[in-house]
This record gives C-alpha cells, structure tokens and sequence, in this order.
C-alpha cells in the first residue's frame, strides 16, 4: 500500500510556466500556470 504522504513528497515542485513562481498542487488538467497566470480575469 503506498503511503500517499510519501507519494507527494517524492513528487518535483512544480513551477509556473509562465512566471516561474512555485505552484500549489492542482490536477494535470489546469497545465502549468499558477493561480495568477491562470486567472481568467487577466
Ligand atoms: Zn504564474
């Protein structure tokens, strides 16, 4: 049984493509813009 704390541990930090800045973790869905490139507003 894997230990889901582990499995996201293990994972690499992702970053915006757009900016740079660290992402919080979002489904693969979104891509790779953080909340502030990504907002539909800009
Ligand atoms: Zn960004």
């Amino acid at each position: 049984m894997i230990n889901v704390i582990e499995f996201f541990r293990n994972l690499p930090k992702k970053k915006c493509s757009h900016c740079g800045h660290d992402m919080l973790e979002k489904a693969d869905c979104y891509g790779n813009l953080c909340d502030e490139c990504d907002h539909p507003a800009r």
